[in-house]
């Protein structure tokens, strides 16, 4: 199933372009959009002038039913997975595969979840280009808007941003297969094996879980005594935020929201503008959080630093963000404010969520509400245990828990929940040996922060980010195989001289050289 990225640039065209815009309704990525067309071939030049893709340099190996194995299987083609696999054919590893679950176009939030009309970080922001200019987010605005529309810009629209992605990722000829999943990988000697949800089964040496900002855990449900997420009576009643909601079925309710942060508040504001009644969101805090700590680390020398240094410095950092938490966009909350039905309730926590078929009863600190709906709007969750598609190793998964002491873990619950990575992103083990192969598996999802700061989960690290995972695949490959590569540089024949007066076939040299 190996293929070739070159082969797959030259077959690529216009008809495959108009006839996947049309499937989708992407008005970004359609033929008769002339400045796409012509930056698309810019960048393949661009990319050309790169030797793009590289050759593959890691040798072919056969696996236990003797097909080849694959050097790395990339779960997940969100803006992390992509841009990972873009990286890997740059570095001239090629025998990969990129598998995504969802069909094409529901990759990651943006299309899906994600209920706000533009993304919160600047405009100008570069990533998934792995620094080629023609693929930035602006040379694909500029090539349908014009210089003029991106001065004009204000910042990235939900779904500008899932076309461009796309319009990348078939620019740079990454094959993604769409509608395969991985459901398992376990080990198989020094080879992992992974069970796919088209009933196939692969070997691979690498494994990437790019499966994105809930591939550590999965939502977090606040817990209620009489509440239970798994029961079906909350179907229509109760509902995280980041599930698919049809808001068509919320006109004329009354919706209790709980948080005040991004998701909470958007999803607020899409109820009430689909016809909801009322939308309150409740939080324990007194006021929003004021400052977005990440913003100030947003740097190179953060980036690139941060994994670097130690423990107990990675700690600090991180248990102070977590703890200072991200206010809302003020576009978010701009949104809301001006929408009648929409309020906050601050410090008023939670202490109970009863469902009837009627409707759901809210017990506060302050009194007993009344809603027709509850939406959870309380995020993601990490609890490695809870990552099925890697259940044969958890229980050894390396966490902070395990580095840290107990009144550490004790005042920092969650951050002690995170996996403590090696340096290429790659998991540890808790008892070494017990797990053979568990470092071949790579998180490359918001997991990773605690260990590599924000790299794999926003846009602004993911450059750095994706380069660093890159550069471990290829030394991991490369160190693994030294053998047959030194083999290999002893065997290599350049006839470099034939064309002189001065060249001496191998058999007539003196020495080896
Ligand atoms: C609502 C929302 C708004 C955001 N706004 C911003 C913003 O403005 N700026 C910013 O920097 N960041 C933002 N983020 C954060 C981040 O940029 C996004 O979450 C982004 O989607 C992360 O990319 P990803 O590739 O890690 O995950 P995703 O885009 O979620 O991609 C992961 C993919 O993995 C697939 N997958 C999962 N499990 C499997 C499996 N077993 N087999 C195969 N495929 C699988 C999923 O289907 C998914 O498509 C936002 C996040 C959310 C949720």
């Amino acid at each position: 199933m190996a293929y070739s990225p070159r082969a797959f640039l030259s077959r690529v065209g216009p008809a495959i372009e108009r006839a996947e815009g049309e499937k989708h309704g992407m008005d970004g990525v359609v033929e008769g959009d002339q400045g796409l067309a012509a930056l698309r071939k810019t960048a393949r030049h661009d990319l050309a002038r790169l030797n793009y893709p590289a050759a593959n340099w890691v040798p072919e190996r056969a696996g236990p039913d003797g097909t080849r194995v694959l050097d790395v299987l990339v779960v997940g083609a969100g803006m992390c997975g992509q841009t990972v696999g873009y990286g890997l054919l740059r570095e001239g590893i090629g025998n990969i595969r990129v598998i995504e679950r969802e069909t094409h176009g529901r990759e990651g939030p943006w299309n899906t979840t994600a209920r706000m009309p533009i993304l919160r970080s600047p405009k100008h922001l570069t990533g998934p280009d792995l620094g080629v200019p023609s693929l930035t987010f602006r040379a694909w605005y500029e090539a349908q808007h014009g210089a003029d529309g991106w001065e004009k810009l204000y910042k990235i629209a939900r779904l500008d941003w899932l076309n461009y992605l796309l319009w990348v990722r078939e620019a740079v000829g990454l094959r993604v297969e769409n509608g395969v999943g991985l459901l398992k990988v376990e080990p198989a000697g020094d080879l992992l094996r992974a069970d796919l949800s088209n009933g196939e089964t692969v070997h691979a040496r690498k494994v990437v879980l790019a499966n994105g900002r809930d591939g550590s855990g999965g939502f977090r449900w606040a817990s209620f005594p009489s509440f239970d997420p798994e029961s079906p009576i909350r179907r229509g009643r109760v509902f995280h935020t980041l599930e698919d909601i049809d808001f068509a079925k919320l006109a004329g309710k009354r919706i209790g929201v709980l948080g005040v942060l991004a998701t909470a508040i958007d999803n607020a504001c899409t109820a009430l503008e689909a016809g909801a009644a009322e939308a309150v969101c409740f939080a324990r805090r007194p006021h929003l959080p004021q400052v977005n700590k990440s913003k100030g680390v947003s740097f190179p020398g953060f980036q690139r630093g941060q994994g670097m240094l130690d423990d107990d410095w990675r700690w600090k950092i991180y248990t102070y963000m977590l703890a200072a938490g991200s206010p809302p966009p003020h576009e978010s909350v701009l949104r809301g404010q001006k929408l009648p039905g929409f309020s906050f309730r601050f410090a008023e926590p939670w202490c109970d969520v009863i469902v009837d078929e009627d409707g759901v009863t809210v017990k506060t600190t302050k009194g007993t509400e009344r809603f027709d709906v509850v939406l959870f709007g309380t995020g993601f969750d990490i609890d490695m245990g809870r990552v099925k598609e890697i259940a044969a190793f958890t229980a050894n998964v390396k966490l902070w828990a395990d580095v840290r002491s107990a009144n550490e873990v004790k005042a920092n619950a969650e951050a002690a929940r995170y996996p403590y990575l090696g340096r290429g992103f790659e998991l540890e083990e808790k008892v070494p040996g017990r797990t053979p192969g568990l470092d071949n598996i790579h998180l490359f999802n918001w997991g990773s922060i605690l260990s590599q700061g924000a790299l794999a989960g926003d846009i602004p690290g993911l450059h750095v980010g994706a380069t660093r995972l890159v550069q471990a695949l290829s030394q991991a490959l490369f160190t693994a195989d030294i053998e047959r590569h030194v083999q290999n540089m002893h065997a290599v024949e350049d006839p470099e001289l034939a064309p002189t007066n001065y060249f001496v076939p191998r058999d007539k040299r003196a020495g080896t050289l």
